[in-house]
């Protein structure tokens, strides 16, 4: 190879991608929007009705968030400035953990960057090669990422197979790994439906299991006061929640015992390694913390409304899975079709984002609708008239 043609080639494998993307109608690209308010964005100069953000509570557009992000940023700064272990550990930090952890029922929690790298970093920390881990064929790339990487050997079961599961469990456990882990989600990102999180309790119970949730889309949403599905549970031995959905901010933090946050404190190269939360994001969580238990009207009306927008889209002939929850997907099948879907509903001023494979099953290409607390009956009123304007 010539010097010149070194140089040429060198990013072919990125054309040979871009163009295998664009011929199975994967291609993905940034569109750009402006908020207005909980529910309404501009985008190219229209306004749009946002029906796919996780904003469940609308409180990323919350004056005392907003508020509580600058009175934090006014005393603190803007940056942590380092680490938590190295200057970075600001008296906020290690106060919303307590508060956290009181609302949770857990001993314990530990703030991350974001829940993508917590899912990463801490699944690292807990798993090596002689480890075997089982999650649900529908848990988020996070975790498939962070199981991937410690090299522990994992079993995906059918989505919400717990007898699949029970099975697994009971020929690995006579089998010589180090330890087991169950790794699913409570409430499924895609498909709006719920983990039985007492039966998956029995089973990492029953074969001395590691019991690792992901309650990103619960969290502020559902349980007792808001706090999630797997709080008040402290034989759930890892709950990771995010920040980025119903509570308006951004990052992460687990839920867990004294012992193990010591051991990632320790062992977590995701929480050493990297800059403490800065303190306008320490302030919007603090005060989305203090909102969310006394927001049970609000959660109540979420409810109903779900409930209706899937009434609605059942009598339409759609299917929407096995929803229950905020999260109410528009099963339509082939890509192509989607992507069709989401630009009518575009044309009808509603933002209605197409979800595709890898991100979902092959076939199973869809419209994930999520709804807002601040969603109105109106506002479900022009969802259907554009839907039906689409069917007929
Ligand atoms: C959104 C999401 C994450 C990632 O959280 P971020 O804070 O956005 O990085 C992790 N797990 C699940 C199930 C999610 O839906």
């Amino acid at each position: 190879m010539s010097i010149e043609n070194s140089k040429a080639d060198k990013f072919d494998f990125v054309d040979r991608a871009l163009a295998e993307r664009v011929e199975q109608q994967r291609f993905r690209s940034l569109q750009s929007v402006v908020p207005i308010d909980g529910v309404w964005v501009w985008k190219q100069g229209r306004k749009l009705l946002n029906f796919s953000a996780n904003d469940y509570l609308g409180l990323s557009k919350h004056p005392v968030l907003i508020e509580a992000a600058q009175t934090y940023t006014h005393r603190y700064g803007t940056g942590a400035t380092a680490s938590r272990l190295v200057a970075g550990n600001y008296d906020i930090h290690h106060q919303l953990e307590e508060k956290l952890a009181a609302a949770c029922g857990r001993e314990s929690a530990l703030l991350f960057s974001s829940g993508f790298q917590a899912n990463m970093t801490i699944l690292g920390a807990l798993l090596n090669p002689q480890s075997c881990v089982f999650c649900d064929r529908l848990i988020h790339s996070s975790l498939i990422q962070g199981i991937r990487a410690s090299g522990a050997r994992f079993y995906r079961y059918a989505h919400s197979d717990l007898d699949q599961l029970e099975r697994l469990l009971k020929k690995a456990s006579s089998q010589s790994f180090d330890r087991l882990m169950i790794v699913t989600e409570t409430v499924f990102s895609m498909d709006g439906d719920r983990s039985d999180v007492d039966a998956l309790i029995r089973l990492a119970n029953r074969y001395g299991a590691i019991l690792y949730l992901d309650d990103a889309h619960a969290i502020g949403v559902l349980g007792k006061r808001g706090m999630g599905l797997a709080a008040f549970q402290p034989d759930v031995d890892l709950v990771v929640g995010t920040f980025g959905k119903a509570f308006g901010a951004f990052g992460a933090f687990v839920a867990c015992s004294r012992k193990l946050r010591d051991y990632l404190i320790n062992c977590c190269p995701g929480f050493i390694y990297t800059t403490a939360l800065p303190p306008a994001v320490i302030g919007a969580i603090d005060a989305a913390l203090d909102l969310i238990p006394n927001l049970d009207t609000e959660r109540q009306h979420l409810t109903k409304q779900s409930q209706n927008l899937r009434d609605r889209l059942q009598a339409m002939g759609y299917s929407t899975l096995n929803s229950d929850t905020q999260i109410v997907p528009i099963v339509v099948g082939e890509s192509a079709r989607t992507l069709e879907l989401s630009q009518a509903l575009e044309a009808k001023d509603i933002l209605a984002v197409a979800i595709r494979p890898p991100t979902v099953p092959e076939g199973s290409a869809r419209i994930r609708l999520a709804l807002s607390s601040q969603h109105q009956e109106e506002h479900l009123e022009r969802l259907f008239e554009a839907l039906e304007a689409y069917v007929h």
